[in-house]
């Protein structure tokens, strides 16, 4: 056999070289999608429509009404490298527009059988662009390609792209590709990130020809709260941020679905100059505010606008451009994580809450609300060197201060918001979450102090369990006998509790030691839970979450001093403005809003 490293060097045949170079920007659907979409945009579009025919694999369709292309742009547009949105090398120093490259079209028509129709603003006529079929063509000949007069019926200008057949000819690509449901889910992720980034413009995704996705044109605010709220009356937090006075300009506006949380990232959305991008420096600026309000492993719902001088961005680093570099990250990274802070400590804030505070009730100078001691990172990063994030440990926090020690108590509301009075605002608390909040930490406390108690059981409280569980429950009582529990295995079928922790309260008892039953037996041994010693973390908040199910509910009725204690206790915790499952505790109602609403001041 010829070893290859003896063969000579041969220039690639061009239908090889493109069909490579294809396979970069072109993995799957939601890519062709995501690129076409682009396009469209790009051209000023205010409506998009996609359709998909076998997830994809049949059929893409994306049909715009933005400014279409002529009869000689639609021959040119599918050859590498002609774009109509960089001239010269300069260019790409001030880019406005989501393509540059001249690279997503001939890629889509070297992996599917590509043809366009488009009518340019102006015209009364439409070209429709096709090209010779992909099977025929051998790897020495040009594609034919044909530009006649068509029809585009769509609106009075815009284009239609349509590709069959995506990657027929790329076997290696096609086999791993997804289910057809798992692809449209990807190309409707993709659209949702894109739609975005373009609240404006309205998009409609068809599967099999029925619509899955219709999203009205509307502002980057309610766009935000209809994709990543849970439901349309989210609350939605919107805060805004610019230092034009330094060149080069950075301008940031950012909305936060403030009651909502997640465990993953998936509601965290960037958008910069435009373009949805996930960059590391954007994403650790934006979740280390939140570290201390949410519960490790919550994420928040949280759209950041981003507005720089192209000059200071590099967009070129990746063919999908899903990843960008900033000339200052260091800058970057502060403004947001200074504009995050703020907006938490205003809104529902971590422990660090008292100098920022005051500091938020003056909204422009944003970097100054840093502690003083905390490391500044270097003020220049260059391409090469990416950052060092600060870590945890180089910003120390304030501990926490009860901010409404003075509050006047002023009632309760439907038996289950507490009042206060509070300088200029309104401070409303949920006294179920907070008292969740309260119960969680003390335990909390005492667990990882070792002082937990256990309070005896005045009749023994038997709970029945599946005889086929036995021996998996019996693994694991060692557990909970390591939080404060006595029990132990009562014939063939039943666990007896003669003691609970003293902070669980006998309040429904039954059915919250059958759900810690479940919760154990749903928990796998892991190295680090292995030794009854060594309850770890994750195990205990999953154990521990079921004390809070016996804190005060909504509807009891509270005495005044009841309410009073509640409101010291919350500021005592480490976390007071979220209960553990990251619903907001406390909501601040400003005195302006009531004025506002009752017409004293306009
Ligand atoms: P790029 O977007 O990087 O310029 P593409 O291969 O995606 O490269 O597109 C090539 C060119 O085709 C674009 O620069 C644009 O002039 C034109 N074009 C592509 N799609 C559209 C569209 N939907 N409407 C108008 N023009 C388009
Ligand atoms: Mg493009």
């Amino acid at each position: 056999m010829q070893n290859a490293a003896l063969r000579p060097i041969q220039i690639l045949k061009p239908a090889v070289a493109e069909r490579i170079a294809a396979g970069e920007v072109i993995e799957r659907p939601s890519s062709v999608v995501k690129e076409l979409i682009e396009n469209s945009l790009d051209a000023g579009a205010t409506e998009i429509s996609v359709s998909l025919e076998d997830g994809g694999k049949s059929l893409i369709e994306v049909t715009d009404n933005g400014h279409g292309m002529g009869p000689e742009d639609l021959s040119l547009c599918v050859l590498r490298h002609a774009t109509s949105k960089l001239n010269v090398l300069d260019d790409l120093e001030r880019i406005h527009t989501l393509g540059f490259r001249g690279e997503a079209l001939p890629s889509v028509a070297a992996v599917s059988q590509l043809s366009i129709i488009s009518r340019r603003a102006g015209s009364d006529a439409a070209f429709e662009l096709t090209l010779g079929d992909l099977s025929e063509r051998n790897e020495d000949s040009a594609r034919p390609e044909r530009v006649t007069f068509g029809h585009f019926l769509h609106s009075m200008h815009g284009t239609r792209i349509q590709a069959r057949g995506l990657f027929a000819q790329v076997p290696a690509r096609l086999k791993f590709l997804k289910s057809q449901g798992a692809e449209v889910s990807q190309v409707r992720e993709w659209m949702e990130r894109l739609a975005l980034t373009h609240p404006q413009t309205g998009f409609q995704l068809f599967s099999e020809g029925r619509a899955i996705l219709t999203l009205r044109p509307e502002d980057e605010a309610s766009r935000t709260r209809t994709l990543l709220g849970d439901k349309n009356d989210t609350p939605i937090i919107t805060s805004t941020w610019s230092d034009e006075a330094h060149t080069p300009s950075l301008r940031l506006r950012a909305h936060w679905l403030q009651g909502l949380s997640v465990p993953n990232a998936r509601k965290l959305v960037q958008v910069i100059n435009g373009r949805a991008v996930r960059d590391r420096v954007v994403q650790q600026a934006l979740l280390s505010p939140f570290r201390q309000a949410l519960l490790p492993g919550q994420f928040p719902a949280f759209a950041l606008y981003l507005e720089i001088d192209p000059s200071q961005l590099d967009v070129n680093v990746h063919p999908t451009k899903t990843e960008v570099r900033f000339l200052e990250s260091g800058r970057v990274f502060r403004a947001i994580e200074s504009l995050v802070e703020t907006m938490i400590a205003r809104h529902g804030a971590p422990a660090y809450a008292s100098t920022l505070w005051r500091a938020s009730e003056n909204p422009s100078p944003i970097p100054s609300f840093r502690p003083a001691n905390v490391a500044t990172p270097s003020p220049v990063w260059n391409f090469s060197a990416p950052p060092v994030i600060p870590s945890d440990s180089e910003t120390p926090r304030v501990v926490s201060q009860n901010p409404f020690q003075h509050a006047r108590f002023n009632g309760i509301a439907f038996n289950t918001y507490l009042l206060f009075e509070h300088e200029s605002e309104l401070i409303v608390i949920d006294q179920h979450a907070a008292d969740e909040r309260i119960r969680y930490e003390a335990l909390k406390k005492k667990f990882t102090s070792r002082t937990l108690s256990s309070q005896a059981l005045l009749l023994p409280e038997a709970v029945r369990f599946a005889p086929e569980q036995r021996q998996r429950l019996l693994e694991r009582l060692a557990w909970i006998q390591k939080l404060g529990f006595e029990a132990e295995i009562f014939g063939e079928d039943s666990l007896l509790f003669r003691a609970i922790p003293a902070e669980w309260g006998t309040d429904s008892l039954r059915t919250r030691l059958k759900n810690l039953i479940d919760r154990l037996l749903a928990t796998e041994v892991t190295e680090k839970n292995e030794s009854a010693l060594a309850v770890d973390e994750s195990l205990f908040e999953s154990l521990a979450s079921e004390a809070c199910h016996s804190a005060i509910r909504a509807g009891d009725a509270l005495e005044p001093i009841e309410a009073r204690a509640i409101l010291g206790r919350l500021f005592e915790c480490t976390h007071p403005w979220n209960c553990p499952h990251g619903r907001p505790t406390v909501v601040r109602l400003a005195r302006g809003k009531l004025e506002e609403w009752f017409q004293r001041r306009v």
